[in-house]
């Protein structure tokens, strides 16, 4: 199972909530590891609300398209809208 990390804060998905890399590391106890999880990237919902925001004030006749375009690049709606 993929690590989902928000790649514009790089905050990072640990047990039903979004966690500093620090607390996250430490969390999953990653330096004890020899071997990394695999890394998804996603959006941590305060990010996705920023972007989201962004995305509307773009001139262009097509906000939906793009907003879901944007949702399909960060994964599913259900995972970015988590916390
Ligand atoms: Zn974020």
């Amino acid at each position: 199972m993929p690590v989902r990390v928000c790649s514009w804060c790089n905050r990072v998905w640990v047990d039903d909530r979004w966690l500093e890399v620090e607390q996250a590391v430490e969390r999953m106890h990653l330096m004890l590891r020899s071997v990394l999880p695999p890394l998804a990237h996603a959006a941590c919902k305060p990010c996705l609300d920023i972007i989201m925001r962004e995305v509307d004030g773009l001139a262009g006749d097509r906000p939906t398209c793009r907003r879901n375009a944007l949702l399909f690049s960060v994964g599913e709606y259900s995972d970015v809208m988590l916390n």
